[in-house]
């Protein structure tokens, strides 16, 4: 299994920029894609007995705290372009953790405990 991953972070109010930080057509919309997919996630989530969690904290993405300020994607960094759907992990992320100096920090203790030895890149698109 390929061990390569990228992060990317998105604020909910940057997501029409999606195409502009995007290297390729395919990666924008595998981008969207992906968000697509958190975001509906949280929102179904938000109504459940287990609401989502921020990636970093234990602030819940329940009403009146829902839906997240920001989103993070892990994507391979090298796809299988053979395959339908490039590999992605997307969720949310608060206000808060995303205004930390060391959010970085936080979000790569967070990504090594759930992918041990991971190669990570970082992407943070602030608007
Ligand atoms: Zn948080």
């Amino acid at each position: 299994m390929n061990s390569a991953f990228e992060f990317w972070v998105f604020a909910l109010d940057d997501l029409a920029n999606i195409a502009l930080h995007a290297r390729t057509d395919d990666e924008a919309a595998e981008i969207a894609h992906a968000l697509r997919s958190t975001f509906n996630e949280v929102i179904r989530k938000a109504k459940s007995e287990h609401p989502a969690v921020c990636l970093c904290c234990d602030h819940v993405f329940a009403p009146p705290n829902a839906p997240p300020f920001a989103f993070g994607l892990v994507l391979e960094m090298f796809p299988d372009r053979t395959k339908e759907d490039r590999q992605a992990v997307g969720t949310g992320i608060c206000r808060r953790c995303l205004d930390r100096p060391d959010f970085m920090d936080l979000v790569k203790q967070s990504l090594q405990e759930a992918y041990p030895g991971v190669t990570m890149r970082e992407m943070r698109l602030d608007s």
